[in-house]
Order: C-alpha cells, then structure tokens, then sequence
C-alpha cells in the first residue's frame, strides 16, 4: 500500500494564548482603533510597531492593513508617481504587479535564476529604465544583497524590499528588509506572523516614513507613534501628503507582539522541516534542489525544487500523482493562474516582454507550504512521496523513449 499524507498544506498553528488573552483585554476595552486610547495608554498597534523596529534595527516602523498595502504605501513615500516604472521580479505573487498597478505606474520585469532569486545580469541590463526597483524576496530567496545594492546605488534606483517571506530572515547578518530605503512585511494567515491580515514597513528615513504615517491614515495624531520621527518632521508632509486610510487596529496588534517575541524560535522550526524534505529529496533523478548561499540566513516556511526541462505533461503528471497521495504541490508553469499561483504573462493590465531563460526557470518550478502543524516525521513522508512519484514518472518517460 503507498503511503498517503493526510495533513493539511493550509493549516496553521494557533494563536499563542498569550496573544489569545491580549486579543480578549482588547476587545473588553472597546478601544480597538489605534488612536483610541486613555490617559497614559500605549496603543498595543504603537507598542507592536517598537517592537518591531528594535527587532530589525530599524529606526522606524509602521503598522498598516496588510502587506500589500505596506509595498503600495513605502513606494508612494519614496516618491513613485503614475506613469513611472518599477523594476520587479518576474517570479513573484500578483500583490507586488499589482502594488505597482494601484498607484498607476509600470512593472518591468526582471528575470528569475535556478537558484529562484532575481537574475543580476537581467537587473544589470534594465536597471536604466526606472528610479525604482521593488525587490520581491521570493519564497524566501535571497539574492546577493551586497551585489544588488552595488547595482542600484550605482544606478542611483531606490530599492523598496518585499519581506513578505523573509521576516526573520537575514543576508549575511543583515536582516531582510533592512537593505532597502523601505522594508514591507506581510501578518497575512500565510506568513510568518498570522493577524489574518496586517502589515509592517520599516525604514531609516524620517521625511519618507513621515509621509508613510500620513499616507496611513494617522489624521493629525502622528505623535501618537513611537517607532516614529519626531513631530517636527511632519511640518510640511501633513499638509502636503494624502490619507489613504490603511491603518492596522489594536486587535491584530495585540496578537502579533507574543509571535513576534517568538519568531526566532519559530523560524528554526521551519528550517528543521525544511531541512528534512531536502535531505529526503536529495539525488532524486531529474529533480534539481535550490542551492542556498552561506551568507543566506533563510527562513523556509516553504520548499522548492526544480523539474528543469521537463515536459509540461510530466509535471502535470507529478503534480497529479502527489496529490493522490495528499501532497499538495503548486507548480508556476501552469498555462493557468490557479489558486494563489500565477505569473507575469498573467498579469495582462500591465506589459511584458517575453524571458525565455525565466521561462524556463519558472516551467520547472513546483512549490509546497511547510506550516508548522507538520512534524519532523511528516515532512520525511512528503519528501518520501514526491520521491516516488517523481522517479516513477521519470523512469516510465525513459522507458517509453
Ligand atoms: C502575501 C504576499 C504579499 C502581500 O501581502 P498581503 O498581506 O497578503 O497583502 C506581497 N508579496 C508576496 C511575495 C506575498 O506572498
């Protein structure tokens, strides 16, 4: 009989009943709006937003309504208008073209590696065509972060960082989100820290972050945020700058402060399990692993490999077979966007010129979640299953040949 996995790709832990109770003060107070607060109260969004900044090493922060909307927000702060260009990464999720597209400017895309990170050499060729790269991490893949900065400082591009899956992790000690003139971290269910929905963004510039605030939805209470710059620095941004209302409440802040005060902890969980599917994965014919830098410090709440040339057929076949056995794997070559998967030739508001190297990079990639409800034990069954089922379909192919 084969082995079937009966966990849940999509299953979450908890909240911690630390942030359970936290939730339950919040709620009882009534005060869950971020400005609302009595005589010497720290709002729990302000305290999160401290917290978050110590932890990063940045000087400000700021906590908003989602990570989308932390990526739309640190560009319109660094001064992208309607009709500029944006550099991003061809192999991302359709949030980051479409935080591009909400503010009325142009994706151009840059080409994605067998490695999973951005192409430097395609960033290199198109990095004259904007003022701005937004520099997707993603699945946690971190390109050579000393490499790119030289690219774009020499460029003189502003890089805006999507952590959506790099909270907590780090390029040679320097933690991700920290390279750029914005760090935007994601709270959605799906990430590191789950609030549903919510967002973080950090930088060390007081005039951007200023307008950051502002654009937030923070009215005239800016001096109510501490991870924040001084209310002198708003003296001309509160006039000048719009409220584009995206604040994050008390509630979800309240639960995120206990998952942040373990997120260390939490990342070396995904790791472990990571480590297990790749070592279970290893010399699999046909199948090609994601080299990971040593200066990389990554944090693998997911797992990638590579069925490099391979036809689609045969990947849809592996796809198929794994499922059956209850392995849930997502695969970016699809000719359809599914699910939460697609790619930039299905983002058709904006333009897009064909990459046949990223092309075939993304044909080949297959992807699953590693949440931290699976054990150490499961993760070797999946990588048992996939095992199986990818050598059964390679070896039928070289049969028939
Ligand atoms: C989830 C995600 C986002 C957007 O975050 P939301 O909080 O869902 O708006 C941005 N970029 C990437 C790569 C993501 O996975």
């Amino acid at each position: 009989m084969d082995e079937i996995f009966k966990g849940k790709f999509t299953q979450q832990e908890p909240i911690p009943n630390e942030g359970i109770a936290a939730a339950i003060d919040v709620m009882q107070s009534g005060r869950l709006h971020r400005y609302n607060t009595i005589d010497g109260e720290i709002a729990q969004a302000a305290q999160l937003e401290e917290e978050f900044a110590a932890q990063v090493g940045s000087r400000y922060c700021l906590a908003v309504a989602s990570g989308g909307y932390a990526l739309t927000t640190a560009m319109r702060a660094s001064g992208v208008k309607p009709g500029d260009t944006v550099l991003t990464n061809a192999f991302t999720l359709a949030p980051v073209p479409g935080a591009i597209a909400s503010i009325g400017a142009t994706p151009i895309y840059v080409g994605v590696t067998e490695g999973l990170v951005i192409d430097l050499d395609d960033l290199r060729a198109k990095v004259s065509r904007s003022k701005y790269l937004l520099l997707s991490h993603m699945r946690g893949h971190i390109c050579d972060m000393d490499e790119l900065m030289r690219i774009c400082g020499a460029a003189g591009v502003t890089v805006i960082e999507d952590c959506a899956h790099t909270m907590g992790a780090n390029w040679n000690g320097t933690p991700s989100g920290r390279f750029g003139h914005f760090g935007c971290y994601s709270t959605q269910t799906y990430k590191h820290m789950n609030s549903g929905e919510g967002g973080l963004l950090v930088s060390d510039d007081a005039e951007a972050m200023a307008r950051a605030i502002m654009l937030s939805g923070s009215y005239m209470l800016f001096d109510r945020h501490r991870a924040a710059p001084p209310p002198e620095t708003f003296k001309r941004i509160k006039y000048e700058t719009p409220n584009i209302s995206g604040r994050m409440d008390n509630l979800r802040a309240a639960i995120l402060r206990p998952q942040l005060r373990r997120l260390s902890e939490q990342c070396g969980k995904w790791n472990a399990r990571y480590r297990v599917v790749e070592a279970g994965l290893k010399a699999t014919p046909g199948l090609s692993l994601i080299e990971r830098p040593e200066e990389e410090g990554f944090v693998a709440s997911s797992f990638q490999f590579l069925l490099l040339d391979w036809d689609a057929r045969q990947i849809k076949e592996v796809v198929d077979r794994c499922a059956k056995r209850g392995v849930e794997i997502k695969w970016f070559g699809g000719a359809e966007p599914t699910g939460f998967t697609s790619r930039y030739d299905s983002w058709q508001y904006a333009p897009y010129e064909r990459m046949p190297a990223t092309d075939r990079v993304l044909s080949g990639i297959l992807d699953l979640r590693l949440p931290l409800t699976f054990s150490l034990d499961d993760c070797a069954m999946i990588a048992r299953i996939i095992r199986a089922e990818v050598s059964a379909v390679w070896q039928q192919e070289a049969a028939d040949q």
